[in-house]
C-alpha cells in the first residue's frame, strides 16, 4: 500500500503518545527512525549517552513493529545512511513518495531550523505538530512572559500547579504554601541508608549496541560499561516505582546534599528517561502526588519534586525557546579562559570537583547540586567561556539535550544570560560545599584557609570573581551585603586573595 504520510520519529520522541503517532494511521503512514552519525558527534557525546539513545530507538522500534506499524529503521552502521536528518529523510521521500511528512517538533532549535527547510527542498508539505507531552506550549509560555520585568520561576510554577491540579487543595496550594523549599537544605550524612537506583541487565539488543558504539565512538569521553540503564518504557516505569517507593520520602530533605561514595543520594536519576520519551512528565508528578495523598512521602519531598518537574523543566524550556538563537552567545561576564582538561580528565587535586567528574565520567550522571555548585560554580569563578562550559555539559549526561541543558548552564550556574534566570549568580566559596558534603574532610586542600598555597580554591576565586566582575554585580541588591564584608576587609587580607586567586589561575593556564 502506497504511504500517505512518512513520519519521522526523533531519537528523545520515544513515547506512543507522541502527537505525530496519534495523527499518523498504522495501515497508511510509515514511520522513519535514524541513528544520525551528525548527531552522535556534532558534540562528542559520552558513550553512555549514545548507547542509551540507539537503544532506546532500537526496543521503540521493536513495540511499533509490534503494534502494527511500518518501520523504516536506518541503523547508524547501515551502508546507505547518509549520516544525517535531512538527507535520510530525502532518501526515503523519493524511495516511499508520500504525500506529506509528519514530525513531532524537534526539542532543539538547530533541529527545527533544519526541519523548515523540507518543505522546499522536497517539494513536499511537512507537518510540524506541536510537542505536547510538555505541559506548556511554546506560545502558552511566550504570553506568560510577554510584558513581564522579571521572568521568576516561582510565579511560572504556580500557574503550571493551577493548570495540572497537582497538590492543591481547592484553589489554594496543599499545605498552605506554595513552596517547601526552607525545609530542604540538609546537610549531608554518613550514616543515612541510602537506597541506589533502579538497575537493569543489558538484554541482546543492548548488548549489541554496546559492541557498536565501542566501535565507533570509543574515543568519546566516558566509561560505556558497566551500562545498567533502563531502555524501555516498562524499565524506566520499575524505575519510577523503585524511586517511589524508596528514595521519595527522604528526596526533599536531603536534595542538596552531597556525599563521596554516594552518587544518587535519594535522587530519582530518570531525568534520561523522561526527556527521551520513555516516561511521561505529567505521569510521573501524578505518581509522586499519589505517594504523597496515600502517606508514603512528605509534603515537602512531593512539593519538592514536583517543582522540578513542572516548574523547572518546563521554565527553562519555555526560556530556551523564548531566546533562542541569541542565547547560545551569551556571555554577561565576558568571561574568556578555556574549559580546564580536569573537566575531561578528573586530574585535579580538588576532591570535589575530582569526585564530580570522576561520577561523571563513569555513569554519564551528576546530580543538581553537584552540576550547579561544584562543576558549574568552579568554572564561573574561575572565568570560563560559557560556550565552552555549554558544550561539556551537552556531552557529557545521560540526560542533557540543549533545549534543558543551556538554560542551566548559561543561565542558572554561570549567570551568562545577566540574571534572567536566577536574581543573583549561585557563586560560592569552600564553605557551601564543606557544609553540604564530605568531601573536604578528604582533600589535600585546607577549607578553612582563605589565602595560600593550601586554601581551598574555593575561596580565592569566590572574592576574585566579585572583585573582577564588580562593576557587573555590586549594583545587585541580593550582593549589598557581601561587597559591604568585601569593603570592611583589611587590605592585606584582599591582597591575600586576589594574589592566591592570580596564583591558582595562572597555574590553570
Ligand atoms: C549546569 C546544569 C546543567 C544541567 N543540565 C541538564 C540537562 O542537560 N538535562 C536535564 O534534564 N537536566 C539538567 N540539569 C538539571 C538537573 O541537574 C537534572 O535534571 C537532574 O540532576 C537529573 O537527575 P535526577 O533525575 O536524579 O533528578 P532529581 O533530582 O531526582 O529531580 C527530579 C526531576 O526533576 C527534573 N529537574 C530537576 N531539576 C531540573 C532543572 N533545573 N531543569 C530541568 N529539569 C529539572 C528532572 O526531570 C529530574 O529528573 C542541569 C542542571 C545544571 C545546574
Ligand atoms: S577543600 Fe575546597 S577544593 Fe577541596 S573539596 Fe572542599 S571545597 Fe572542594
Amino acid at each position: 500500500m502506497p504511504t500517505r504520510n512518512l513520519v519521522l520519529v526523533l531519537g528523545d520522541q520515544l513515547s506512543p503518545r507522541l502527537s505525530s503517532l496519534t495523527t499518523a494511521d498504522p495501515s497508511h503512514d510509515t514511520i522513519l527512525m535514524v541513528e544520525v552519525e551528525e548527531e552522535a558527534t556534532y558534540v562528542r557525546h559520552h558513550k553512555k549517552k549514545i548507547a542509551f539513545l540507539f537503544s532506546a530507538m532500537r526496543h521503540f522500534d521493536k513495540k511499533l513493529r509490534s503494534n502494527g506499524w511500518n518501520v523504516e529503521y536506518v541503523r547508524i552502521n547501515s551502508r546507505d545512511n547518509t549520516g544525517s536528518f535531512t538527507s535520510e529523510v530525502a532518501r526515503t521521500v523519493e524511495r516511499l513518495k508520500p504525500d506529506r511528512v509528519l514530525v513531532t517538533e524537534p526539542g532543539e532549535w538547530r533541529v527545527l531550523n533544519e526541519v523548515n527547510t523540507w518543505s522546499d527542498r522536497l517539494d513536499l508539505p511537512v507537518d510540524v505538530l506541536e510537542d505536547d507531552r510538555f505541559l506548556c506550549s511554546r506560545t502558552e509560555f511566550a504570553d506568560w512572559a510577554m510584558d513581564r520585568k522579571q521572568l521568576r520561576m516561582e510565579y511560572f510554577y504556580r500557574e503550571m500547579r493551577r493548570k495540572t491540579s497537582l497538590l492543591m487543595d481547592g484553589d489554594k496550594p496543599e499545605g498552605g504554601r506554595w513552596n517547601f523549599d526552607s525545609e530542604n537544605r540538609k546537610p549531608s550524612r554518613t550514616d543515612l541508608l541510602i537506597p541506589s537506583p533502579a538497575m537493569f541487565k543489558p538484554d541482546a539488543i543492548t548488548k549489541d549496541v554496546l559492541k557498536l558504539v565501542d566501535e565507533r565512538f570509543g574515543d568519546h569521553f566516558g566509561d560505556l560499561t558497566p551500562f545498567w540503564f533502563a531502555v524501555k518504557s516498562e524499565q524506566a516505569d520499575q524505575a519510577l516505582v523503585h524511586f517511589l517507593e524508596t528514595a521519595l520520602p527522604l528526596f526533599g530533605d536531603y536534595q542538596d546534599a552531597m556525599l563521596k561514595n554516594e552518587r544518587f543520594l535519594y535522587h530519582s536519576v530518570i531525568s534520561h528517561y523522561i526527556n527521551a520519551g520513555l516516561l511521561d512528565p505529567l505521569y510521573v508528578c501524578q505518581s509522586v502526588e499519589a505517594a504523597y495523598r496515600a502517606g508514603r512521602a512528605p509534603l515537602n519531598a512531593a512539593e519538592g519534586f514536583i517543582r522540578q518537574i513542572i516548574g523547572w523543566r518546563e521554565y527553562v524550556r519555555g526560556i530556551y525557546w523564548l531566546k533562542m538563537p541569541d542565547y547560545l552567545r551569551e556571555n554577561f561576564f565576558e568571561a574568556e579562559r578555556s574549559l580546564p582538561t580536569f573537566y575531561w580528565t578528573a586530574k585535579t587535586e580538588m576532591a570535589c570537583v575530582r569526585a564530580a567528574v570522576t561520577q561523571t565520567k563513569e555513569e554519564a550522571y551528576a546530580h543538581h547540586i553537584q552540576r550547579l555548585m561544584v562543576t558549574g560554580n568552579f568554572a564561573m569563578l574561575a572565568g570560563v567561556r560559557p560556550q565552552d562550559v555549554h558544550e561539556w555539559y551537552l556531552a557529557v549526561y545521560a540526560d542533557a539535550y540543549e533545549w534543558v541543558e543551556l538554560p542551566n548552564t548559561l543561565g542558572m550556574s554561570q549567570f551568562a544570560d545577566g540574571g534572567l534566570l536566577g536574581s543573583k549568580p549561585y557563586a560560592a566559596s569552600g564553605n557551601y560545599i564543606n557544609k553540604m558534603s564530605d568531601y573536604c574532610k578528604s582533600c589535600r586542600y585546607d577549607v578553612k584557609k582563605k589565602a595560600g598555597d593550601d586554601a581551598c580554591p574555593f575561596n580565592p576565586l569566590y572574592w576574585d570573581f566579585l572583585v573582577r566582575n564588580e562593576n557587573k554585580l555590586r549594583g545587585n541588591p541580593r550582593l549589598a551585603q557581601v561587597y559591604r564584608a568585601w569593603d570592611h576587609m583589611s587590605q592585606d587580607r584582599k591582597a591575600a586573595y586576589l594574589e592566591s586567586a592570580g596564583r591558582f589561575l595562572g597555574d590553570l593556564d
